[in-house]
């Protein structure tokens, strides 16, 4: 786990915010930049296995993150998550 605005792996826990469904939502305060982040913040696992399922269909690293808006570095970055984690282990990935 790192914060999501500086990369800095020095982040604390910070509370927990519960969504309607019950669902619990762990904040984080980064003692690097000072800023709260929740597991939120990061990329939602649909986005990320959509970058995957373009590149499986061949399209181009910097094609697939134009149209997701996310940079061709943090799409190399998922593929290269994803080849030693198993997916179901991963439901946020920071960008
Ligand atoms: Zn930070």
């Amino acid at each position: 786990m790192k914060c999501p605005h500086c990369q800095s792996q020095t982040i604390v826990k910070n509370g927990k915010d519960y969504h309607q469904d019950g669902k619990a939502i762990q904040n984080y305060l980064c003692n690097g930049c000072g800023k709260r982040f929740n597991e939120g913040t990061e990329t939602p696992a649909n986005v990320v296995s959509l970058a995957l399922k373009m590149r499986s269909e061949g399209m181009g690293v910097r094609a697939s993150g134009r149209v997701l808006e996310k940079s061709h570095g943090s799409i190399m970055g998922w593929e290269q998550k994803l080849a030693t984690q198993p997916p179901t282990l991963t439901p946020y990935l920071i960008n």
